[in-house]
């Protein structure tokens, strides 16, 4: 029987682990809210989970984790995390001296594109964007299965490229936490879209679709992916469905847009799950 693989996705505010078993079947799932500001805290929390995983899973099993930004390839530190502790720690270190075996650690949303990619709503397609429309904007990808990592370990990171097709308003923009400005980021976030709303009312909803279809007209035009996986609090508007996918033909560099835009299917769960799925199934042998 394979080993049972556990998932451990470290948020800001919550962490939450999964129990996998044969057939991705959920053996276990618990959720505890993440230390703020305590790195060491952290990475406590990441091992008591593991290990409560564990009395379920037993020892053999392995071990995946979702974290907010990247590891960086030059240092092996954590890049880019908006939870602003692990920034420069060894984070993927940390954790393996505290479980006591190998770890496998990928960006939140690559967790999330491949869960999707799997077995979610983009199941069966091969080349898969998973955009995150949250408190931040991320973006991971998944091909065959795979996470994509890049080079520099930011492949998918979409946030922080300037909105296409600026309007000139939107050249106006305050600058973003990154030190740029017009960033996607600062545009598409959910804190962005309330902002917008409560100045505009539903207006807001309709730049922001129109804004949307650009951003991801430049992630079609350089990744041509067959799908692509909303997730985050603002892919539950409705609408999006609808009219991101109509806009989308004024921008991309095509006579026809044939990727699917499509709505996550395992919601907030996808990053437990595409944390415990950066093994395959049979992959690890203790
Ligand atoms: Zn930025």
């Amino acid at each position: 029987m394979p080993a049972p693989r556990i998932g451990v996705d470290l948020g800001g505010t919550k962490t939450e682990v999964a129990v996998l078993g044969t057939g991705r079947t959920e053996l276990l799932r618990r959720r505890v809210p993440t230390p703020a500001g305590d790195y060491a805290g952290t990475v406590q929390t990441i091992a008591d989970l593991v290990r409560e995983a564990e009395g379920v899973a037993g020892a053999a099993a392995s071990i995946g984790v979702g974290t907010p930004g990247s590891l960086s390839r030059r240092s092996g530190l954590t890049i880019n995390a908006n939870s602003t502790v692990l920034i420069g720690k060894p984070l993927k270190d940390d954790v393996e001296r505290a479980v006591g075996r190998p770890v496998r650690m990928a960006n939140d949303a690559n967790c999330f594109a491949l869960s999707e990619a799997t077995d979610g709503a983009a199941a069966g397609a091969r080349l898969v964007f998973g955009a995150i429309l949250g408190t931040g904007v991320g973006g991971g990808i998944a091909v065959d299965g795979h996470v994509l990592d890049g080079a520099n370990g930011i492949a998918g990171e979409w946030g922080h490229n300037p909105l296409p097709w600026p309007r000139p308003e939107e050249l106006a923009a305050p600058q973003c936490y990154c030190g740029k400005r017009a960033c996607i980021e600062t545009f598409l976030s959910g804190p962005a879209l309330a902002r917008e709303r409560s100045v505009l009312g539903e207006a807001a909803v309709e730049i922001y679709e129109d804004r949307l279809a650009r951003a991801l007209a430049t992630v079609i035009n350089v990744l041509d992916p067959d799908a692509i996986v909303l997730g985050g609090g603002v892919s539950n508007l409705d609408r999006l469905y609808q009219n991101v996918p109509r806009l989308l033909a004024r921008y991309v560099f095509s006579d026809a847009v044939q990727t699917a835009i499509l709505r996550a299917a395992h919601g907030d769960s996808s990053g437990v799950r595409g944390a415990a799925m950066l093994w395959a199934e049979g992959e690890y042998d203790g």
